[in-house]
C-alpha cells in the first residue's frame, strides 16, 4: 500500500458525500421514495426494504439488519476492496482548499451513540461548504 488515508479524508468521503446521491446518480441503483424515505434495492439481498439517514448519512437495509456508509455501498456494489473504494469516492469529492478547519471539527468516533454530535459535525462542514461556495461567488460577482 502507498499511502494511507487520514481519518479526516475517511470523515469527509463518509459525510460530505450525501449517501442518497451516490446510491442514486453514481451507483445507478433503483430507488424510490416512499413515505418520507429515499428507499433502494439493497444490494446484498435485493429488496426495498431499506432507508437512509440524513443526520448520520447511512443506509440501512432492515432484511439484512446492517447499516451502509458511503464507503461500504461502494465495496458492495462495485465489487471493489476498501483501498479502490475510498479512491473511487474521492474523485467524487470536489477538491476544498486544505485548510478548512471546520472540516477537521468531526465527532469523536466514541460518541457515534448520539446523533446530535453527528448531526452537529455535518452541519460545520455543510456551512464550511457554504461558505466556500459564497466566497466563489462574490469572485465571480
Ligand atoms: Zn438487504
Amino acid at each position: 500500500m502507498k499511502r494511507r488515508f487520514t481519518r479526516n479524508e475517511l470523515f469527509r468521503l463518509r459525510n460530505l458525500i450525501p449517501i442518497d446521491t451516490l446510491i442514486r446518480d453514481q451507483l445507478d441503483i433503483p430507488s424510490k421514495f416512499s413515505e418520507g424515505f429515499f428507499r433502494f434495492l439493497c444490494p446484498v439481498c435485493n429488496e426495498f426494504r431499506t432507508a437512509t439517514s440524513p443526520s448520520t448519512n447511512l443506509a440501512r437495509c432492515f432484511r439484512c439488519e446492517k447499516n451502509f456508509n458511503p464507503i461500504d455501498m461502494v465495496m458492495i456494489v462495485k465489487k471493489m476492496g476498501f483501498v479502490e473504494s475510498v479512491k473511487y469516492l474521492k474523485n467524487l469529492l470536489p477538491d476544498t482548499p486544505h485548510d478548512p478547519a471546520a472540516l477537521v471539527k468531526g465527532p469523536r468516533p466514541k460518541q457515534a451513540g448520539q446523533s446530535n454530535t453527528l448531526a452537529a459535525g455535518r452541519k460545520d462542514a455543510v456551512s464550511a461548504i457554504g461558505e466556500i461556495l459564497k466566497n466563489l461567488s462574490l469572485k465571480a460577482g
